[in-house]
């Protein structure tokens, strides 16, 4: 069993975080340092897949949930429209390897997660 990560440890509440939408399977919370008016990350409970590659090859329903969670907060954070972000490997930003979802939306611009 590997170290629980940052977000396996704001799931168990040890690191403060409000979670703002939750789910059997899924929680989301916002990003500490947002990179546009609502930055959310839409997070499995299982820490098990470490990027969305793993993700789709080992449960793709679970992939699927993760892109209806996100539609769902962006309409209920701004207007609907929302831009999702899976970092992959380091060298792409990706900082966590417990896969999760950037959910950008409310007033994007081109520099939004360039
Ligand atoms: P990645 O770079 O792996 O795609 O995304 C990880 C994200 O997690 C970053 O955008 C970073 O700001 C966010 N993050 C890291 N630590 C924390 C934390 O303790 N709380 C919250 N809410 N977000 C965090």
């Amino acid at each position: 069993m590997s170290e629980p990560s940052i977000f396996t440890r704001i799931l168990n509440g040890e690191i403060p975080s409000e979670i703002v939408a939750q789910t059997d399977t899924l929680f989301a919370i916002r990003d500490i340092a947002p990179k546009a008016p609502v930055h959310l990350l839409v997070i499995p409970k299982t820490q098990q897949y470490r990027d969305v590659t793993e993700l789709a090859a080992g449960d793709p329903a679970l992939l699927v949930q993760m892109i209806e969670l996100a539609n769902t907060l962006a309409a209920e954070h701004s207007d609907g429209d929302f831009r999702l972000i899976f970092n992959t490997g380091a060298n792409a930003g990706q900082t966590v390897f417990h896969v999760h979802a950037h959910v950008l939306a409310g007033g994007l611009d081109e520099s939004s997660m360039n």
